[in-house]
């Protein structure tokens, strides 16, 4: 239901904290984060419920150290609110680390076909499927984080604002998206994902807008953008002139 991102030079779990908080109007049954410190593996912290349990329990964001990372607020589709079921979502050797807003609609004939590579899911949600397609493409393909994606992207039907890290990948940030909105804001060397300005208004108001079936890929300050093809595109920053 709401989507925060940061990399950049300061601590992201505060940044993601906050901005999940500017997202609550939304509604939401569950929370969480997931943080990278450089090449260290990433730390995941869930908490069902208010987002005061996963501030509380992340104390503040100070319990996960790192200058990478993703949040989410989870409105449940598939699978009832829980701690298992709240994202971020990640593959079976945690190569892919993912959040989503929207729903995978053959989420099912999907798991089927990861099932039969010998995918285990431990969750009920459209979600952890998406994040093991994008990972089965992954490893099938190049290890290159783009191809794997616009791969997913052709055989996944529905809606979606995906913000995904890569362990072979430290400090970048992979997005995309279709019918479910989702913004990249940058600023002095920081970069920021949200699925709704308000989250990063504070920190930014120059803004990308992706459009559907686009990758944003946000790395050493900067944000890179690809079509379904894998070609880099052109796009204007935005201005954003209004207040929250
Ligand atoms: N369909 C996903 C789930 O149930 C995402 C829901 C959302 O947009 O928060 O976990």
């Amino acid at each position: 239901c709401g989507i925060v991102g940061y990399i950049g030079s300061k601590q992201a779990a505060p940044i993601l904290l906050d901005g999940l908080s500017k997202l609550e109007y939304r509604g939401y049954d569950s929370a969480g984060i997931a943080v990278r410190d450089g090449a260290d593996k990433v730390k995941i912290v869930k908490a069902k419920g208010r987002l005061k349990g996963l501030i509380e329990k992340t104390d503040d964001g100070h319990a996960v150290p790192g200058t990478c990372g993703i949040g989410h607020t989870r409105w449940a589709t598939h699978g009832e609110p829980s701690e298992t079921n709240a994202h971020p979502h990640v593959s079976d050797d945690g190569n892919v680390v993912g959040v989503h807003n929207g729903i995978i609609e053959n989420y099912q004939e999907l798991k089927v076909k990861l099932l039969k590579k010998g995918y285990e899911f431990y969750s009920s949600t459209d979600t952890e499927v998406a994040v093991k397609l994008v990972d089965y493409y992954y490893k099938k393909y190049e290890h290159t984080p783009v191809d794997a994606i616009n791969h997913a992207m052709v055989r996944i039907r529905g809606s979606y604002a995906l913000a995904m890290m890569f362990a072979e990948y430290p400090d970048e940030i992979y997005v995309a998206r279709k019918d479910s909105p989702m913004i990249i804001g940058v600023s002095d060397g920081n970069c920021y994902v949200a699925s709704d300005v308000p989250a990063i208004l504070k920190y930014t108001r120059n803004v990308y807008y992706i459009g559907n079936m686009e990758i944003g890929r946000l790395a050493d300050g900067k944000a890179a953008f690809y079509n379904l093809d894998g070609d880099e595109i052109e796009k204007e920053l935005v201005e954003i002139k209004w207040d929250a």
